[in-house]
Order: C-alpha cells, then structure tokens, then sequence
C-alpha cells in the first residue's frame, strides 16, 4: 500500500533530534585514576582464543584485561558476567542507548535490571582513530547481536556449530561445570570487539565491512566487580563478506588480565542500582 505523505511532512521531519540519554549526567569513569593504578600493574594470565571457539576467564575487581588481535584481523565477540552471580550480566541494549552505537574509552559496559551498574569500563582502544566512516559505520558495536545457529537456520536451513553463540554456551560450560541447558540461557548480546558495522542510511539495515584491526590492536577495560568474561573468535574472521561458515579467513584473539600493584583508594566497588519499587 502507498503511504501518501501529509502536506506538513517536511516540519514534521525537522523536529529537533534530541539526545535521549545525557552523557554529562552519567558517573565519572575516573579515567585518570584507573591509568594511574594501571600504570602499576603486571600481567598476570594469558589466553589464547582459538579461531571459532570461544574461552572463559576470571577477572577480579579492579584488575584489567586486554583483547589483542594477534596473527590477523579478527572479530570478538565478548560477554561479561558478574561472578559473583551470573544471572547479573552485560546489557548491551541499555550500553548503546547511554554511549552510542559504538564504544570507546571512558564508555562503561552496563549490566541488566534490576542492577544497573558498570561492570567494566574500556581505558584503551587503539582503534579509537576510526570514529564513524562515511558510510556510517564504527568500530566494537553494540548494535549487532551475536552470530548464532537458530538464525543462520532459519535462512539458510543449515546447521553450522560454530557460531558465537555456540562458542559462548560451550565456554562457559566448562568454565562453570554448567549443563548446556543451565549455560545457554545466560549467554546475552555482545560487545562485538574490532567488529566494523553500521546502518545503512537508505534502508537502516545493519551492515558490517571488513575489520581495520590489525595484529597489535587492543582495547583495553577496568573490571568494576569481580567478572566472568567470555569471547569467541568470531567465525567470520574480520567480517569483511560473511559469518556463520567455515569460508572466512580466522585468527586466534589474545586476551590478557592484568594486577595492579595499587589500587586507587577512592574507587569503591558499583553498587546495584538504587531505584526501589513502590511497597
Ligand atoms: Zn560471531
């Protein structure tokens, strides 16, 4: 059906854009603090992720961690869960609208209702040059969700086991001895890490292009609490043409954790959110 638009359509599209969520409103990441105490710290663990799989890792509050692109140029997909319960994790949704499609040094990765609260904060990005590109596109979204197999079956009727989806489920199975049935409810919406996306301006379809990431690249973040991480090297590789297959070129993502010697005084540990329902 034809949709005829209105005579005033023009003033109607030029109300002002206005942005839903502040940024100058949101808690001081305390960036120069965390360099500091960063400043201080030596490493402490070292994973290799494998092409297409995905790894666990623990993170204590107020240590750090790394994900390099190490061989090549490669996508990660990357969730976070508080230890202390997992139920508590990563909300990508609520990420985007308070920081913007993509994420970058000073932004926070948030956790889920009733919650609220930072559960790290990104301090480095060597990526941090790229900005937005001219067909719109950024780099470590939030606006994608994770490659998975019931997608990829409903368009292509096949079965494919080595979506992100997958590798997160697998990996936090053996990091918490947990059935696939109790693990994969809890795997959630990414930070796609060095991942390049966008919306198209036409038709506002989510849209990837090759990774400018290469080996040497890093973002680097805060653990606020005491953290479950998980990444999967994605099996598009630097999702230049395709996911979801064994066709792309894949590369190993180096993820390390680091212990600061000292540790700022004044930076307690994000309490749940304070909101309370009415009795
Ligand atoms: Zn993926």
């Amino acid at each position: 059906m034809d949709v005829q638009s209105p005579p005033d359509a023009p003033r109607r599209r030029a109300a002002p854009a206005v942005i839903c969520y502040d940024p100058a409103t949101l808690p001081d990441p305390g960036l120069t603090t965390l360099r500091s105490a960063r400043a201080t710290a030596d490493m402490t663990c070292q994973i290799t992720v494998p092409p297409r799989e995905g790894r666990c890792f623990d993170v204590p509050a107020g240590h750090f961690f790394r994900i390099s692109t190490i061989e090549g140029s490669q996508v990660g997909d990357l969730n976070l869960w508080s230890a202390a319960n997992p139920s508590e994790r990563f909300y990508s949704g609520k990420s985007r609208a308070l920081h913007g499609t993509h994420l970058s040094i000073g932004d926070r990765l948030w956790s889920s209702f009733p919650h609220l609260r930072p559960l790290a904060t990104i301090t480095e990005d060597t990526l941090a040059w790229y900005g937005i590109d001219a067909d719109g596109g950024g780099v470590h979204d939030v606006i994608g969700t994770r490659c998975d197999p019931y997608t990829h079956h409903l368009l292509s009727g096949e079965d494919y086991h080595h979506c992100c989806h997958s590798n997160l489920t697998r990996a936090l199975m053996a990091h918490l001895d947990l059935t696939r049935e109790a693990a994969e409810p809890l795997v959630h919406d990414v930070l796609n890490v060095f991942m390049c996306t966008g919306f198209t301006r036409d038709t506002g379809q989510y849209f990837m292009k090759a990774s400018p990431a290469r080996p040497g690249d890093y973002i680097e973040f805060h653990a606020e609490t005491d953290l479950i991480g998980g990444l999967s090297a994605c099996p598009g590789g630097d999702c230049g043409a395709q996911h979801s297959s064994d066709q792309a070129r894949c590369y190993p993502l180096l993820v390390e954790i680091f212990a600061p010697r000292i540790q700022p005084a004044d930076r307690p540990q994000p309490t749940r959110n304070g909101y309370g329902w009415p009795a």
